[in-house]
Formats: C-alpha cells, structure tokens, sequence
C-alpha cells in the first residue's frame, strides 16, 4: 500500500470530527491492501472535501451537490475501480439528494461516506437537511422549521443494499465499518455523525456520547432497519443496519461489461507520466 499522506497539515479546526473521519479512512485503506490504481475518491464541496487535500491518491473534487454523479461516471467508465464519495449532509442530501436517490435505486457500486454535522460549515453555520427541528443559525435565527432528514432512513427508503451508522468519536469502529462497506457490491451508504465544534454546539461529541450505542441485535428486514436507524432522544445506533448482497450492482447488469472496462473498448493512450509512484 502506497504513502496515503500528502504531507500538507489539514485546516480542519481542532477537534473536528474530520479530523477521526479521515484517520478511520486511512487505516481502512491500508487494511484493504488497495494500490493507488484501485481506487479512486470522489469529494464534494465542504469542509469533508478539503480531504482532497490530505490523501495521496487519485480523486475528483466535483461541484457542490455533484459528487455522486461524478463517481456514477467514473464507476460506469471504470469499473474495476473502488469509487469512494466524501460529502457531507449539505452537499449529498441538500443540492445532491435527487443524485443520492438515484444512486441508491440504481444499486451503483460506490460508497458514500457521508459527514453528518448537521451544518454547512464551509459556509460558517447555516442549517442543513439534517439540522435538528428548532436549531438557530445565521439562517435560521427562529429556529429550524422543518424536520430532520435520517441519512441512514432515507438510504434504506431509496432502496440502498448496505447501510450503516459511525461515530467519528470512535475511530476504531468507524474503520471496521469502512472496510466493510468497501467490501460490500453495490451501493453503500456510511452516515459518520461528525462533530462541527465551531457551528454546530449543540451535537457535541459529550451529546453524542450520551446517546450513541452499538446496534444491540441483528435485524430481520429493512422496515426493522428503518425503525432501529432512527434518531430517538435517548438512542442513536451505530453498525451495520442493511448488507443485501443478493441484488445485481448496476454495471453487472450490462452484458458488455462483463468481461472489459469500458475504457478498455477505447484506443490506448499513454497515460504513464500521471500514474502515482507506489512508493
Ligand atoms: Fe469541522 Fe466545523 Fe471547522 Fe468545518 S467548520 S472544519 S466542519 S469544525
């Protein structure tokens, strides 16, 4: 396994749930054994993509809201590639959720590592599509209105074959759960409950504490996995609540795909003086 450090220092503000995000990805990396030309990472625009920065591999930074289209292409020209999505609520649910539905539906092979921190905090501290019912930002200075939405819910409703919840508090299970979700054929949603200590002080990592909890059983179907995924005052789950293997992932249903990479139909180009030395 190559180097992933770039050696430029994050800008991520001290404490941030960024900053056990990345360590979780780096040693599931490493666990996987992948070689740079096996995988690829797809950032949305936030503070989770500034990531771009930090991991010494082959990536794309889309446009807010774009990343998992990105990653849907690169997947489909490229399908021998693991294709990782970094984004948070605001990106992937608010300007990207139509993409988030799509992608889920269409079993597409990616994993999407979703930063919940229910703010946008690019932006310094407006509400997101996760924000709590009644939270007060710079936006919303009566409190939010409307009501939360559940990544890990909304994933299961849209038809997601693997979906689980993470601590970035506990980078331990947060790496055991992203190897898993990398090993897993199709599409794979991991929400990772990300402090925001400069906007967000309500969801600190003590208020997550109080209330995160390994899933105590395994679940029988999705409608059980839907309720035990919910958010409640004194529960919040963390683990695996959906691995559905049994569903065809979207390029395995072309039958030219089967046997090449689309880009292998293509004329060969030198490419060599981009390739990233594996040392
Ligand atoms: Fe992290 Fe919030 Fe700072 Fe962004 S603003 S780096 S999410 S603590």
């Amino acid at each position: 396994m190559a180097n992933l450090d770039t050696g430029l220092f994050p800008t991520w503000c001290g404490g941030c749930g960024d900053w056990g995000i990345w360590a979780a990805l780096k040693a599931a990396l490493k666990q996987l054994n992948l070689a740079t030309h096996q995988f690829v990472l797809v950032y949305d625009i936030g503070c989770s993509g500034n990531m771009t920065n930090h991991l010494r591999a082959y990536g794309f930074h889309g446009l807010h809201g774009r990343a998992i289209p990105a990653a849907c292409g690169i997947k489909l020209a490229n399908h021998s590639q693991k294709v990782i999505v970094i984004g948070g609520d605001g990106g992937l649910l608010g300007e990207g959720m139509t993409h988030f539905i799509s992608a889920a539906r269409a079993n597409m092979d990616i994993t999407v590592i979703l930063h919940n921190n229910q703010v946008y905090g690019l932006t310094t501290g407006q509400s997101s599509p996760t924000s709590l019912k009644g939270t007060k930002g710079k936006a919303t200075p009566l409190g939010v209105v409307e009501q939360p939405l559940e990544p890990c819910g909304f994933a299961l409703l849209s038809g997601a074959t693997y979906v689980a919840r993470a601590f970035a508090g506990n980078i331990p299970d947060t790496t055991k759960i992203f190897v898993d979700a990398l090993t897993h054929r199709g599409f794979a949603l991991v929400e990772v409950l990300q402090p925001c200590v400069t906007y967000n002080k309500l969801n600190t990592y003590d208020w997550f504490r109080q209330r995160v909890k390994p899933l105590p059983t395994s679940l029988g179907n999705v409608y059980e996995a839907i309720t035990k995924a919910a958010w409640t005052d004194q529960d919040i789950f963390t683990g695996v609540f959906r691995r559905d293997e049994t569903l065809s992932a979207y390029h395995q249903t072309f039958a030219i795909l089967k046997d090449k990479t689309l880009i292998q139909y293509q004329e060969k180009r030198d490419l060599t003086k981009y390739i990233i030395s594996q040392k």
